[in-house]
């Protein structure tokens, strides 16, 4: 009998520091601040088409939003979400070379000929993060727009023109404004805080999303940048305060 009673204590001893241990392993896991900055993708879950990858964990909130946005006679689509750190980097120095275009807060493309480095790497991060502190590092955050609504032989180019007004996707990110939040996602972008313009096609899931911005710290990102080469380099360390308080921290809150 009390051999049996302590077999059962020394089980349940046993169990809860499994669970202990369970949860250190979660812990670590979690903070691992590689995840911040992109640096690695197991937490990716790759849809259909292969390209798109999003945050395991947010597979089931973005179902539940496509299925009530059809319902409504919305094609909720995923254009962009998950983007790892070469890839962001690639992006920066094709904008910063001119290889791609760059432009300016109404949209009109820069002659980059006439333009400082500072200038340059400013009117970058209007548009595009800094490699290591964009928010599509983290599979949370996805650029989203109406399938159905998208006219044939049309290229998407995820410009404000096409999300307001009179625009194609405007319907169906009207009927996000009061739908959004019911799901977990927000805007970052929503407003015009001096810092990346206004991207209407931008939502986060703020669960996730939340928790990462707020452990993605400047010296994080100073480590990771001052490893790596990179266009612009020297005046983006020099001015890396101020990139990461405006580019980084000036959101729209949840
Ligand atoms: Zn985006």
């Amino acid at each position: 009998m009390v051999c049996e009673r302590g077999t059962v204590v020394s089980l349940a001893v046993i169990a809860s520091v499994a669970e202990a241990c369970l949860c250190v392993i979660l812990i670590i896991v979690k903070i691992d601040p590689k995840i911040l900055s992109g640096q690695i993708q197991d937490h990716i879950k790759w849809l259909e088409n292969n390209k798109t990858g999003i945050h395991i964990e947010i597979a089931s909130p973005l179902n539940e939003l496509q299925i009530a946005a059809k319902k409504e006679g919305f094609q909720l689509t995923v254009c962009s979400g998950f983007r790892n750190f070469e890839s962001q980097l690639a992006l920066w120095n094709a904008k910063a070379v001119g290889a791609r275009p760059l432009l300016d807060k109404n949209s009109r493309r820069l002659d980059i000929s006439k333009l400082s480095p500072e200038d340059i790497m400013f009117a970058i991060l209007r548009w595009s993060a800094l490699p290591g502190l964009s928010r599509h590092h983290w599979g949370t955050d996805l650029d989203v727009y109406d399938r159905q609504a998208l006219p044939k032989d049309y290229q998407l180019q995820l410009i404000p023109q096409e999300f307001e007004g009179t625009g194609y996707f405007a319907p169906m990110h009207d009927w996000l404004d009061n739908n959004l939040s019911r799901f977990g996602f927000f805007r970052p972008f929503e407003k015009d805080l001096g810092g990346v313009s206004p991207e209407r096609w931008h939502i986060s899931y703020a669960p996730l999303a939340q928790q990462y911005w707020k452990l993605l710290t400047l010296e994080h990102i100073r480590q990771v940048l001052t490893q790596v080469e990179f266009e612009l380099k020297t005046h983006v360390i020099k001015a890396l305060p101020e990139i990461y308080e405006r580019f980084f921290q000036r959101i729209t809150p949840p």
